[in-house]
């Protein structure tokens, strides 16, 4: 049986090749433009994407891949699942009162979407929830585009990975035979709108599930499968293999089942029985990465795959969404590093190329293949790094004893706000630039000394990222103008791109450290983003394990502590806030990513003399899963996102062994909030019971980037008064 879907692609991005949804959605939040307009624009970005997809001759297009927000916030709207506190005027208003917060509710929960960069917000469901078909998204979509002249195929996410996701119920796939009435009464509506197919996205099965969710996962599309007039269903698990789920869905009457041949193994297809009258949607173009497709390899890999399904369609891994649009728009790319790269239109090009070659024999094209960067010098450095590690930390104790810091130390994380002026500044002739930088490390160290911080810093006023910043200073990094992917609603991020070897051509914080540092006699701290960090917020090189990267990218902030080291610097910091987020969805690839992860840091600080106090900060998550990798990197001093968990995490420290200097965040940069000095003094003695106080550093959860002065200096006056009246007993 063969059944039509052809060469598609999973998902595309939406927020507009020149970021037009960013710009309409925050015009109406503003009050600038009414929901006509918004509307409007959306209408124009979905049509456009539909007709360049068709006319790119894909034999299958999606809809409903566009979102104001958010697909999974979509999803709780399309399902009757919104909390009654987000009840607007209008259900436009609904929608981004639960997507933003306002006056009289703060938002559903944003956390990150898989190892994705991507943050969805939080259903929240429990049992009293009433689901209900409540929104005709899918099927507008579906309208328009078919009077826009393509039939699509509704994209919808699947209804276990839905329950998964969600949280206020301790079992929420109790709650999956209510949900899927609702699936059953959308599929009916679908089909009766002459719907061909329908695509349900469940990547929750690309992560270890257990019995009871894939028996759920089952039972859901078997009740999908056995509705009397439906659409054809194509069910898709990526970011990985689906593992286990693949045979319980090719058990089902699914027609067709996507597969993720890029993060996942083709290993175990051939084996399932099951799959041989079914359609396999072949994931061969990476949906997350910017790399061009080895075209011939793709071919062969689902070439091979031809025995066994009923039909083998060529497809990418995982939606489009997390890749820029259009590589076209990129003229000031080297060509030897654009020759590499393929963006979502170019990957459009590459299914179909492959789909006709595999399914119509027509021949690839021959295209020259382009070698990285290489840099023997880098190459042969590793390869002679023998020792990773430090003098024993007592020893490093007793040599930065010379540092002569109180008991309690006070510091921060790093960046303090980034003002207008600032940001304006980077438009200036470099001269006048430089003046102007150092003119706001100069105010901010003044301002430090006298709040009277022990630790200081230079703010990052330099900094317009913390990744890119080092990816513009780096040899083997490339930065687009255009490449903007979402990280969530109207946010956007344009990661670098790290196509070759690296190496620092220059030192690179040494001359605004070394200023900030001839300002005071207080240590000020050097501040390093962690190569792990800088690997997790870019698209990285995917010919050689990232473990070896990892380990380039280390070599070069080593070489930026000895600079810094010989410049004066007594502390430095190496940021790796991403440390949790690289890692790997199922259990078994844990230990060679927290091995590797764990080396570079240490090849990136072990340089460090032992007299130089090596700080780490970590933040946006449950450390659960990396706490003894925290303790592996061996930093004197550890700073941590802690006071939205009331410094639970300092239990989980120690029960791991952690026995060197931490400093757990006493408030929560996110909100404009000036703690009390008596919340404050709480805490640090709550951290006292558990971390003597030679150990225990008084700092914020992160840096003070994204905050106002206003709020910032009182803050920071308060955590020195409650340190200090904690010091005194
Ligand atoms: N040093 C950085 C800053 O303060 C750390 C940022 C982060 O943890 N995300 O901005
Ligand atoms: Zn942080």
């Amino acid at each position: 049986m063969t059944s039509g879907i052809g060469a598609t692609v999973l998902g595309y991005p939406r927020i507009g090749p020149r970021r037009e949804l960013k710009r309409a959605v925050e015009s109406y939040w503003a009050g600038r433009s009414d929901a006509d307009t918004l509307h409007a624009a959306a209408r124009d970005l979905r049509v456009a994407t539909w007709l360049e997809l068709r006319d790119a001759g894909l034999d299958s297009v999606p809809s409903n891949t566009f979102s104001f927000y958010d697909q999974v916030l979509d999803t709780a709207f399309l399902v009757g699942a919104v909390p009654d506190r987000y009840r607007r005027s209008s259900a436009l208003d609904t929608y981004f009162a639960a997507a933003r917060g306002d006056a009289d509710a703060p938002p559903l929960e944003l956390t990150k979407w898989f190892d994705t960069n991507y943050h969805y917000l939080v259903p929240e469901i429990d049992s009293s929830t009433e689901f209900r078909l409540a929104d005709d998204k899918p099927l507008a979509e579906y309208r328009e585009a078919r009077a826009a002249g393509v039939p699509t195929r509704p994209v919808l996410l699947g209804p276990v990975t839905f329950l998964l996701l969600a949280k206020g119920s301790a079992d929420p796939l109790s709650r999956l035979d209510a949900l899927l009435d609702v699936y059953v009464e959308l599929l009916g509506a679908l089909a009766a709108e002459g719907v061909e197919w329908v695509q349900f996205d469940e990547p929750a099965f690309a992560m270890d599930r257990d019995v009871a969710e894939l028996a759920a996962l089952g039972r859901a599309y078997t009740r999908l499968g056995a509705v009397a007039a439906r659409p054809k269903l194509l069910v898709t698990g990526y970011y990985g293999s689906l593992g286990a789920a693949l045979p319980v869905l090719a058990a089902t009457a699914v027609e067709a089942i996507g597969v993720d041949l890029v993060a996942g193994t083709i290993e175990g297809i051939a084996s399932v029985p099951a799959l041989r009258d079914k359609t396999l949607v072949a994931g061969v173009v990476d949906g997350r990465n910017v790399w061009r497709t080895d075209l011939r390899k793709a071919v062969a890999t689902a070439a091979s795959l031809l025995g066994s399904a009923a039909e083998v369609v060529v497809s990418t891994s995982s939606t489009l969404l997390h890749v820029p649009y259009d590589l076209d728009v990129e003229t000031s790319l080297a060509p030897e590093v654009s020759a590499r790269l393929a963006f979502a239109r170019q990957k459009v090009a590459e299914v179909v190329t492959l789909d006709r070659a595999l399914r119509s024999g027509v021949p690839l094209p021959e295209l020259p293949v382009v070698e990285p960067r290489r840099d023997e010098e880098v190459r042969f450095r590793l390869a002679g790094v023998k020792d990773r590690s430090r003098a024993p930390y007592a020893a490093r104790v007793v040599a930065q004893k010379a540092l002569n810091l109180p008991p309690l130390a006070t510091t921060t994380i790093g960046s303090f706000p980034q003002t207008a002026e600032i940001r304006a500044a980077r438009s200036l002739p470099s001269d006048e630039y430089t003046a102007r930088m150092r003119a706001e490390i100069a105010r901010v160290i003044a301002l430090q000394e006298d709040i009277g911080l022990d630790v200081l810093v230079h703010g990052e006023p330099e900094r317009n990222d913390m990744v890119q910043y080092f990816a513009e200073h780096l040899e083997g990094f490339a930065t687009t103008r255009l490449g903007w992917v979402q990280s969530y609603g109207s946010r956007c991020v344009r990661p670098p791109i790290l196509h070759g070897d690296v190496s620092r051509p220059a030192p690179i914080t040494v001359p605004w450290t070394a200023y900030a540092q001839s300002l005071t006699s207080r240590p000020v701290k050097g501040m390093l983003t962690g190569p792990v960090t800088i690997l997790a917020w870019s698209f990285v090189r995917d010919d050689q394990p990232l473990g070896e990267t990892a380990d380039q990218v280390a070599l070069a902030l080593r070489d930026e502590i000895a600079d810094l080291e010989a410049a004066g610097t007594r502390i430095v910091q190496v940021d790796e806030p991403a440390l949790r987020e690289l890692l790997p969805l199922r259990a078994v690839d844990h230990p060679a990513y927290l091995e590797w992860s764990v080396d570079a840091f240490r090849l990136a600080t072990s340089g460090a003399s032992a007299r130089t106090q090596v700080h780490t900060h970590l933040c946006y998550s449950e450390f659960g899963e990396v706490i003894s990798a925290i303790d592996g990197l061996g930093a004197d001093v550890t700073t941590i996102e802690a006071a939205r968990s009331k410094m639970e995490i300092l239990d989980d420290l120690r029960a791991s062994g952690f026995s060197r200097g931490v400093g757990p965040g006493v408030y929560d940069i996110h909100s404009p909030r000036v703690p009390a000095v008596g919340e404050l003094t709480e805490l640090i003695k709550a951290a006292l019971a558990v971390v003597p106080g030679d150990r225990l550093w008084v700092n914020p959860d992160c840096g003070l980037k994204t905050r106002a002065y206003a709020e910032v200096e009182p803050a920071l006056r308060a955590m020195v008064a409650a340190a200090r009246e904690v010091r005194l007993g």
